[in-house]
């Protein structure tokens, strides 16, 4: 019940993504409205197992909205995914008092959570923190509107020193297992190929497109390559690939890397983020447990944690069209 709830547990898992931060202020801000303790916990889950906590105030999350990174770190942690090791992070939660938490993160962040209410019938709520908008049941998850951004700023300078020398650039972004950062960015920035993990559209299309592309007069190219790309080749063995095919073309790589998840949050996640943060406080206080706070349609909505890490959001066909009239 919602009177039961007096203290609330806040922290950030798997990766870190710009706006988890913002994200954090607007928990420790909610409860502070609503007259709530809140705590927040350091490095994810392995912070839970070894007590790693901080009690927040509204004033402890004061300049943060604009910063990456998250205050609270992030961490990746082995033990929580054995029954011992969330039995001691169950143990650490009562001996400070916590009645609930809200975890910030991804799919693995998720699954935690969810094994970790089945067991102890904690009440958890999720906020999808990840770059790389591949959770399922909302249409966008904190950080991947900034890194977009980013890549699409990256690409845009790529392309003055491309156009410069006539060159073709093969850009590695980020996405091991979904293709949203490298489809939604080759769109925003012009990409004249994309190749994401959905789509194994084969190096011979490549080639020709390629080939179109000098033949219709371009004397520059740029092709986004997602981590996880299908063609089954990596960025620089591409490169090789089409040097060997397509001597035509002096031939560049850039790996975006790590670039990708740092900066300041745009307004979009900052905000995104502070709704976020808000629902997630209330529904855990309106009795509710198991959910993820997700946005559909412009509107917040409450997914079951159970949908979010059933599958990868899929791609968006259209924009995969608009991507291939685009490249005409
Ligand atoms: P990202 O999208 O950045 O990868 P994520 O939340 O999916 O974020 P993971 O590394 O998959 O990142 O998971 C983060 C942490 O969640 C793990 O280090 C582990 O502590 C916990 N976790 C993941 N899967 C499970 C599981 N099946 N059971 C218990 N805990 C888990």
């Amino acid at each position: 019940m919602a009177s039961e709830i007096k203290k609330i547990a806040v922290f950030t898992s798997g990766g870190d993504s710009p706006g988890m931060n913002a994200a954090i202020r607007s928990v420790v801000r909610t409860c502070a409205y609503l007259g709530k303790e809140c705590v927040g916990i350091y490095r994810g889950y392995q912070g839970m197992i070894e007590g790693d906590f901080k009690p927040m105030d509204a004033r402890s999350v004061n300049n943060i909205i604009n910063k990456g990174g998250t205050i609270l770190k992030s961490a990746r942690c082995e033990e929580f995914r054995t029954a011992e090791g969330r039995k001691k992070a169950h143990e650490q939660l009562l001996k400070e008092g916590i009645d609930a938490f809200v975890v910030i993160g991804g799919n693995g962040s998720f699954t935690g959570a969810l094994n970790f209410n089945r067991e102890y019938g904690f009440p958890v709520i999720g906020i999808p923190g990840t770059i790389d908008n591949d959770i399922l049941g909302s249409s966008y998850t904190i950080g991947f509107d900034t890194a977009i951004n980013t890549v699409v700023d990256a690409i845009d300078k790529i392309r003055d020193t491309a156009s410069s020398h006539n060159r073709l650039f093969f850009i590695e972004v980020m996405g091991r297992d979904v293709g949203h950062i490298a489809l939604n960015a080759g769109v925003g920035a012009g990409a004249e190929e994309i190749l994401i993990p959905e789509q194994n559209l084969g190096l011979e299309r490549l080639l020709e497109s390629l080939k179109r592309s000098k033949a219709s007069g371009k004397s520059s190219s740029i092709v986004i390559v997602a981590e996880g790309d299908k063609t089954g080749k990596n960025v620089f063995q591409l490169k090789e690939y089409v040097e060997e095919h397509l001597p035509i073309y002096d031939v560049r790589v850039s790996v975006l890397g790590h670039m990708q998840r740092g900066g300041n949050p745009t307004c979009f996640d900052r905000v995104l983020a502070s709704r976020m943060g808000v629902k997630a406080v209330e529904s855990l206080l309106e009795g509710k447990s198991n959910l993820m706070v997700g946005v559909r349609d412009t509107k917040l909505v409450l997914v079951p944690l159970e949908e979010a890490i059933k599958a990868h959001t899929e791609i968006d066909e259209e924009l995969i069209r608009v991507s291939d009239i685009m490249t005409t």
